[in-house]
């Protein structure tokens, strides 16, 4: 008989006893908002996003509401306004190009590589088509380019990178953590990504002005003297009263669950890589299928698996979805014509307007994705590929 997988692509480890406990300290003091301290405490989020920027090796760090809320926070930061082009990967997930369309701004998409990544020739080209300033990269599914190039031509052209490291926590790009390219980044702590707080965000600058304004963003109340991990005084100064208060803050029980998590991030992420590998390996030498090749540059982290099915027929691919689904094996396949869960094609977004990206166009049409989360085994993970492997050999005939 057939093998079928059993395990659930949605279920993450549960929060270590460490977490806990120190949610339950918060509850019992009530203190949850991140501005109500006792005499001499220095509150939960405010140690969280000094120890994040301590790990990061940044200047500065903010922890807020959800990780969208801090791209449209870093995009307002550096004054992106209505009208105003932004550029961004054409291959990412809804709230990126939502970040930008939520200040106003234009989303100019930008082709996607057999990689993954963005396209650096496409990128020349939309910079000087767009007259765009401010990039928001987005590093969707953990994929990283090549960032030394990347930072080359957008420093030449004069253009800002914002990070969207959503699936890169804890990565790096020849030995650079990921987020420490550009002038800001981003990273989300919803439960999906590699620290769960069920939502969060955290942000991240060396630039001081940029970091006062997100302070104030945030929704400060003017009491950015309580944060610890924020640009001093002098820096406040400036933008203290011309910066609105869009209210996205973190508060402490949030905060007091990532701080143990953060401390286990790298355990986790070499635990996310070894499962990565089994499934690698179990797809190798497939025909039809190809893997994507990850440049040694690239220490990534692999909380999730993707695949490509190269010229494919759409029923085909489909096939391969549903014979997978019946063997317990959830396959997201960004070809489909409408959107589901998670999956969304630039098409999609329709407040973009029409974008044409025929390259994009012909990598998601045979591209394939599935989560990783840590309560699978290596075993689990071997099997899953099994599984792809037969569908895939039987559904190419
Ligand atoms: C999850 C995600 C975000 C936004 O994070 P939320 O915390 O859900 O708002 C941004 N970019 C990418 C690529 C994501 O996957």
């Amino acid at each position: 008989m057939a093998e079928t997988f059993t395990g659930s692509f949605t279920q993450q480890e549960p929060l270590p006893d460490e977490a806990i406990e120190a949610a339950l300290a918060v509850l019992r003091h009530g203190r949850l908002h991140r501005y109500n301290l006792a005499p001499g405490e220095a509150g939960e989020v405010a140690l969280l996003e000094e120890e994040f920027a301590a790990l990061m090796g940044a200047k500065y760090c903010l922890a807020v509401a959800s990780g969208g809320y801090a791209l449209g926070c870093a995009l307002r930061a550096l004054g992106v306004g209505p009208g105003e082009p932004v550029l961004t990967n054409a291959f990412t997930l809804a709230p990126v190009p939502g970040a930008i369309a939520g200040v106003g701004a234009r989303p100019v998409l930008v082709e996607t590589t057999e990689r993954l990544v963005i396209d650096l020739a496409d990128l020349e080209r939309k910079i000087a088509a767009s007259g765009a300033r401010v990039l928001l990269l987005s590093h969707m599914r953990g994929h990283i380019c090549d960032m030394d190039a990347l930072m080359e031509i957008c420093e030449g052209a004069g253009v800002q990178v914002v990070e969207d490291c959503a699936h890169t926590m804890g990565a790096r790009w020849a030995g650079v953590p990921s987020g420490r390219h550009g002038v800001m980044a981003c990273y989300s702590t919803q439960t999906y990504k590699h620290v769960n707080s069920g939502e969060g965000g955290l942000l991240i600058s060396d630039d001081a002005q940029a970091m006062a304004r997100a302070v104030i963003l945030s929704g400060s109340y003017m009491l950015y003297g309580r944060h610890r991990a924020a640009p001093p005084e002098e820096a406040f100064e400036r933008v203290r009263l011309e910066t609105p208060n869009i209210s996205g803050r973190m508060d402490n029980l949030r905060a007091a669950i990532l701080r143990p998590q953060l401390a286990r991030l790298e355990a986790r992420c070499a635990a996310w890589n070894a499962r990565y590998r089994a499934v690698e390996e179990g797809l190798r030498g497939i025909p039809g299928l190809e893997l994507i090749e990850r440049p040694p540059q690239e220490a990534f982290v692999g909380s999730s698996f993707q695949f490509l099915l190269p010229g494919w027929a759409p029923e085909a691919v489909r096939q391969v979805v549903e014979r997978c689904a019946a063997r317990g094996v959830e396959l997201k396949w960004f070809g489909a014509p409408q959107p589901e869960g998670f999956t969304s094609r630039h098409d999609s977004w329709r407040y973009a307007g029409t974008q044409h990206l025929p390259q994009t166009d012909a990598v998601l049409a045979g591209l394939l994705d599935m989560r990783l989360p840590l309560t699978f085994s290596q075993e689990d993970c071997a099997l899953i590929a099994r599984i792809i492997a037969e569908e895939v050999t039987a559904a190419r005939g």
